[in-house]
């Protein structure tokens, strides 16, 4: 029978880490649950953050529960505070300030980051990265000093962004190749017919190409391609794709790829750790293979099944329905975020 007094440890705050926290408060009410967040915000709901570009609403406005929904489930939240290393044998986190935590169980939903090429690794603090709430908001000061963007890479992301960006009345440049759409479905038909929906929105794509180089031109920058081009811009943003957050298990022996690997059940290869989220690299039965997960209903739903199987029901994953994305009136399929539109 499942002990009441289990302490339950969630590294992450977002929406595997929220759903898994909300999931084992119902299962096991009389449990300790704690969730660990390296981020100042808490959680919030990233469909919007494009969206907090365009009005002057305050940040509060994309959290999905309030501080207090914490303290009314009994929730303990700790933000700003970084897991620098995980010792499965001792069930202990050690944090940034040399605290050491003990868990129970673990749930590892620690999300993941923007995908740096190692050929542009150089030219990191010309890019600007749009991924959190703090990004959000620090973009959102320097809206005026910028008239033209680049996206590096054709990610939902660098979507998502040229959509408030041309809302804002500014131009924008995609530089695309094959290996950055991410998480798009993708084949020579679905990338000529995105090219020509990007186009009918006036945006510049420079296809087949990619970026080599990046320079600073005065207050702004010049992006060089491989192909020889020159695109003048004010901001270059990284928009690659996103790749699994999981330096901190450097030398904790749970078993990795690309994410954390984790079998139907989402338990990982250590014991009482289970991992969920865009961290994750989940064992599909259905596929009967292993696929890095992504998106907001997926991390919901990995969040919820790791959950149940913390609480000891035997719940194996399924795949979740692929999402689309709308650019002039034509739908582009993802693996697995909740769709949006750039038309509205
Ligand atoms: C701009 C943008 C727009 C998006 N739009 C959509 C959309 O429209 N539809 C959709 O489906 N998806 C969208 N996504 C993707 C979606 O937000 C992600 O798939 C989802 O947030 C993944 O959830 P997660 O719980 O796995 O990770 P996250 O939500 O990223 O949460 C990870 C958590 O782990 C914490 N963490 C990481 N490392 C550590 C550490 N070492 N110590 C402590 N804490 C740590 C972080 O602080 C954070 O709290 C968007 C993403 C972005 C960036």
């Amino acid at each position: 029978m499942l002990k009441k007094s289990l302490k339950y440890v969630i590294i992450g705050d977002g929406h595997a880490g929220n759903s898994a926290a909300e999931t084992l408060r119902k299962g096991n009410p009389g449990s300790e649950i704690v969730i660990i967040s390296s981020k100042p915000t808490h959680y919030f709901d990233h469909s919007l953050l494009a969206t907090f570009l365009l009005d002057k609403k305050d940040i509060t406005s994309l959290y999905v529960y309030p501080y207090t929904w914490y303290k009314e489930n009994n929730i303990r939240l700790r933000l700003n505070q970084t897991i620098t290393k995980v010792i499965p044998d001792k069930h202990e986190l050690i944090l940034a300030h040399n605290e050491r935590v003990y868990y129970d169980r673990l749930l590892i939903a620690s999300g993941a980051k923007p995908k740096l090429p190692e050929s542009l690794s150089r030219y990191k603090n010309l890019l600007t990265v749009f991924t959190d709430a703090v990004d959000a908001m620090k973009l959102r000061e320097r809206l005026g000093t910028f008239k033209h963007v680049t996206m590096v890479g054709g990610d939902c992301i660098g979507l998502h962004l040229a959509g408030a960006m041309l809302k804002l009345g500014k131009s924008v440049t995609f530089v695309l190749n094959e290996y950055n759409f991410w998480p798009l479905e993708f084949d020579e038909t679905v990338k000529s017919k995105l090219i020509g929906c990007l186009k009918k929105k006036h945006i510049e794509v420079v296809a087949d190409d990619m970026t080599t180089e990046i320079v600073r031109d005065g207050t702004g920058l010049n992006v060089m391609t491989k192909n020889g081009k020159i695109i003048k811009t004010d901001l270059a943003f990284l928009t690659s794709g996103m790749v699994p957050n999981i330096d901190f298990l450097d030398g904790s022996g749970i078993d990795v790829q690309t994410g954390i690997l984790v079998d139907e059940y989402m338990h990982t290869s250590a014991q009482d750790i289970w991992a969920a989220g865009e961290c994750a690299t989940v064992y599909y039965p259905e596929l009967k293979d292993y696929r890095q997960t992504t998106g907001e209903i997926n991390a919901k739903a990995l969040g919820n099944i790791s959950a149940r199987n913390m609480l000891d029901e035997k719940k194996v994953v399924s795949l979740a329905e692929p999402g689309k994305i709308t650019i002039e009136g034509e739908d582009f399929i993802t693996y697995g975020w909740k769709g949006f539109s750039i038309d509205i």
